[in-house]
């Protein structure tokens, strides 16, 4: 039986090599830093970790970690409401729903999971989901996964969320969705408008908060924080594996209803393995940090804005971003991966992004700016792109 589908999938992995998108992975044998090695030996500077705030490797982190490993042991090998809930699990929830100015959160094994199980448990073919289209794959395959009506409306366009907010009036519920940052391109969700639509329309709010949590806002608190609207979306989602140490983990915080049902009906939560303790652990930890000051954050966003304005100088195009993402723009796809091998050549790691990650003619290399770079670190990097910039004739 093999026989036949290996030939069509060789087929098929050969059509992706030919047109220059095979997705070949860079081995990397030091921990995850500003600066990493790889297992050429060599030293980079990486410049594409969802690593913001420089936690990744953070020593308060490893020791919470070790400690919660010597308290409550590697694995639960339970789901949570068999016997996986420690005390961690709970104060970890706490802190989450404390840190957004929220009733309550549940933890999930990802937030590819919080999204996965978040629409099903709520709601059914008498409501309307109203999603942005350039929204995570997470987002856009818990949708499918109700048997609610959906909706799309173009990118932050809010003439077309009302428009569609319009066609949703008949439905029982109405939620309205949408990735606080935008990943590939680092644009903010104009949640303000959002919420005053979905007021006059009559639905809730859902923000997905992955690339804006320890981010965006004075204090990282996120998009709710940017646009002041602490407490005024009904759902938020986010994840332990961006800003918030880098491991694994995600979790939805809102009202107390929403999370109760959750713990009840989400299958991901329902059907799959709490997270360890040391994750929980460190998370804890991560959290009392956060609390204690927001002194990465504004390095971060120092970073991010001397970054930008140094590779706008150099006459890049660049998506324009309110987030530590930065999108150059590139358009075709190979000149992406050549561009970013000739990178690595210089000393900095990034990756050519191409469809389908992004639209059809659409390649860029997107650039994360970390609280851990260092000025040199920015400066390294900011030659480097002049550089191949001008060999490769991106540049005058
Ligand atoms: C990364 C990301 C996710 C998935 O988070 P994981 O915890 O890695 O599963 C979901 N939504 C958005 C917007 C993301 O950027």
């Amino acid at each position: 039986m093999y026989g036949k589908i290996r030939e069509h999938l060789q087929k098929e992995l050969s059509q992706i090599r030919e047109a220059g998108l095979y997705k070949n992975e860079r081995i990397i044998t030091s921990a995850q830093d500003a600066l990493i090695r790889l297992d050429s030996g060599k030293e980079v500077l990486n410049f594409c970790a969802n690593n913001y705030l420089g936690l990744s490797n953070h020593p308060e982190l490893i020791k919470a970690a070790k400690s919660a490993l010597d308290s409550h042991g590697f694995g639960m090998s339970s789901v949570r409401f068999i016997c996986g809930t420690t005390n961690l699990h709970k104060v970890l929830e706490r802190k989450i729903a404390d840190f957004f100015g929220t009733e309550d959160s549940i933890l999930y094994a990802a937030c590819f999971d919080a999204n996965g199980g978040v629409f099903e448990p709520l709601f059914a073919e008498q409501d309307a989901i109203i999603s942005d289209s350039l929204n995570h794959a997470s987002i856009i395959d818990g949708v499918r996964l109700s048997k609610a009506s959906r909706y799309r409306y173009k990118n932050a366009d809010m003439a077309d969320l009302e428009l569609q907010l319009q066609k949703a009036q008949d439905a029982r519920f109405r939620i309205v969705v949408t990735d606080g940052v935008f990943s590939m391109d680092g644009n903010v969700a104009p949640l303000d408008q959002i919420i005053t639509l979905a007021k006059k329309y009559d639905a809730m709010v859902m923000v997905d908060e992955c690339h804006s949590a320890g981010v965006v806002g004075e204090t990282g608190r996120g998009v709710t924080e940017k646009f002041n609207v602490r407490g005024e979306v009904d759902i938020i989602t986010g994840t332990l594996g961006k800003a918030f140490g880098g491991a694994i983990g995600g979790f939805t915080t809102g009202k107390r209803e929403i999370i109760e049902l959750l713990r009840q009906r989400s299958r991901p939560y329902l059907f799959s393995n709490a997270i360890p303790p040391s994750v929980v652990g460190a998370g804890i930890r991560m959290f009392e940090m956060m609390a204690e000051t927001s002194e990465l954050q504004k390095r971060l966003q120092r970073n991010t804005a001397y970054f930008v304005s140094k590779i706008l100088e150099a006459g890049f195009d660049v998506k324009p971003t309110k987030s530590a993402i930065c999108a150059i723009m590139l358009y075709d796809a190979k000149l992406s991966q050549e561009f970013a091998s000739q990178l690595l050549e210089e000393g900095i790691y990034v990756i050519g992004f191409y469809y389908p990650v992004v639209p059809q003619g659409e390649a860029r290399i997107r650039v994360q700016i970390s609280a851990a770079h260092s000025h040199d670190h920015l400066d390294l990097a900011i030659n480097a792109f002049r550089k191949v910039g001008k060999v490769l004739g991106v540049l005058k």
